[in-house]
């Protein structure tokens, strides 16, 4: 996964100078104090730089201009300690080009009601300065992240920490390379769009490539290298007794192990963050990669399968977000869904291609036939996944715009076992209920891959679709079927007037 040490958030501090030098002072003071103490702050996995007070049109422009060209500031946060007046901020902020979160915050927290004179008044001003900020990000529509609350509150804090880590996937985003190995499932559709748009809208570049071009690196893996991994594989998993040492199937984990190294090398060689397959075009590969890609995506790398590219790019962003939080993420699809007396779950799954960080055990090893794509059984890890809340994500091409869909779902544990299920699953009730998601969902043009995540919930993802610029659609607790139509309707007005450029 990337380095994250070397990143960093400016932290801009408004103000003007009405006031004199000694207040001045002061807002230079409390906004350092301010900054430092977010930059110590665990919740925000990125350092904040304090970048001193602006007060005038030139220092605003040459400030956002500073962090539009520094390669390692990934997005500002801005907090107006007094009244900036907001016309000296229209020359910078039209050309900024980084995420932006709008700290309404004032450094006292409680009114010092013996104290409170008119000096106190004019050093403390956020309330209202904050506001001719705001009114001036939103005459000129532009999307940033407002929070409001004390600076030293947790709630305050987990906010800018979820701005922050999507402000990572979002530089994560910017250049990212996505190897699509093979074209897509033939005549799906909902695993097609416009790569252009996508790169204009969501900076990653997805080119094509085919299953000769892995080759090369799959036939030139040693046998040393393969029985260096099967260790590895020894070693973590529960091998099913076929994969052992003299059992019938080891020559194909053999096989599995040559196409995860070789595949490894491939993505490493061209620095890509993310590769999708397809079944309909696996060329000279001896199996679909099952074990490869799973344990590919477990170390950071997005994939789709059947030429999934929009869900790999989504992936490797979610991963990035969630570096470090509990749960894990995942290539997931809507598999089969379960009807029960009480309540209707959804089983997802895929065919083999599921993360192993949302394991809820020691995965097993293990081999079985895949029934489609006309090549040998393909070695797999099996293994469910821990109950609790979680995400499904889907990134669909609306034609004229890009829709991130999320439905907030708690998974939970099997009623029963699943003796002969031969691939990892999840079980999870959507919200509010499997007939209201699924319906919303499919109103919504939901795709049936998903990136379904633990670690990552809707504020991420609402934050990501902000810094994008792009829609958001969610289906939770509150959706009605009837007003979520009507959500859909209003939206389409709005992009057909508002989109620009697709
Ligand atoms: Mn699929």
């Amino acid at each position: 996964m990337k380095d994250t040490a070397s990143k960093e958030i400016w932290f801009i501090t408004g103000s003007q100078h009405l006031y004199g030098e000694e207040t001045l002072k002061q807002v230079a003071v409390n906004s350092r104090v301010i900054a430092n103490s977010l930059d110590e702050d665990s919740t925000i996995p990125v350092s904040i730089k304090h970048k001193g007070v602006l007060t005038t049109p030139d220092e605003i422009y040459q400030a956002l201009m500073e962090a539009n060209a520094a390669e390692n500031c990934i997005g500002l946060i801005a907090w107006m300690h007094t009244f900036s007046p907001a016309k000296m901020w229209i020359r910078g902020l039209s050309i900024l080009s980084k995420p932006l979160a709008h700290l309404h915050t004032q450094f006292n927290e409680e009114i010092p009601w013996g104290e409170i004179d008119m000096d106190f008044m004019n050093l403390n001003q956020s309330a209202h300065g904050g506001r001719e900020f705001g009114f001036m990000l939103t005459r000129m529509r532009k999307n940033r992240k407002v929070i409001t609350g004390h600076w030293k509150s947790e709630a305050a804090r987990e906010k800018l920490g979820t701005w922050a880590r999507v402000a990572l996937g979002w530089d994560d985003l910017q250049g990212m390379k996505i190897a699509r190995i093979g074209d897509n499932m033939r005549e799906v559709a909902v695993t097609e769009g416009d790569k252009v748009a996508a790169q204009m809208k969501l900076g990653m570049a997805v080119n094509g490539y085919e299953v000769p071009d892995l080759m090369q690196w799959i036939n030139g893996v040693s046998d040393k290298e393969i029985n260096h991994l099967i260790e590895e594989y020894e070693a973590s998993y529960l091998m099913a007794s076929q994969l052992k040492t003299g059992g019938g199937a080891r020559a194909a984990l053999q096989e599995a192990a040559r196409i995860e190294i070789g595949l490894e090398k491939f993505l490493k060689n061209g620095n890509f963050k993310g590769f999708t397959d397809t079944f309909e075009g696996l060329g000279d590969l001896a199996q679909l990669p099952g074990i490869a890609v799973q344990r590919l995506m477990a170390k950071g790398y997005g994939f789709g399968a059947e030429g999934d590219w929009k869900t790999a790019a989504l992936l490797r962003a979610m991963k990035v977000m969630g570096t470090g939080l509990d749960g894990g993420t995942s290539f997931m699809e809507d598999y089969t869904y379960h009807f029960g007396k009480k309540e209707s779950l959804v089983l997802g799954a895929h065919m083999l291609e599921i993360c192993p960080s949302i394991a809820a055990e020691k995965p097993k090893c293990e081999i079985h036939p895949l029934g489609i794509g006309g090549k040998a059984d393909p070695v797999r890890l099996v293994f469910g996944s821990p109950a609790g809340p979680a995400i499904n994500v889907s990134l669909i091409d609306m034609g004229n715009r890009f829709r991130l869909l999320v439905n907030e779902v708690d998974a939970r544990q099997p009623e029963q076992d699943l003796p002969k299920l031969p691939v990892a699953r999840v079980m999870w009730k959507p919200q509010p209920s499997l007939e209201i998601a699924a319906s919303a969902w499919i109103l919504a043009g939901g795709a049936h891959h998903t990136v379904y995540s633990q670690s990552v919930n809707t504020e991420f993802i609402e934050d990501l679709a902000d810094i994008a610029g792009i829609e958001l659609v969610v289906i939770d607790q509150n959706t009605r079927l009837r007003e979520f139509k009507d959500l859909l309707r209003s939206n389409e007005v709005y992009y057909h007037v508002f989109e620009k450029g697709w």
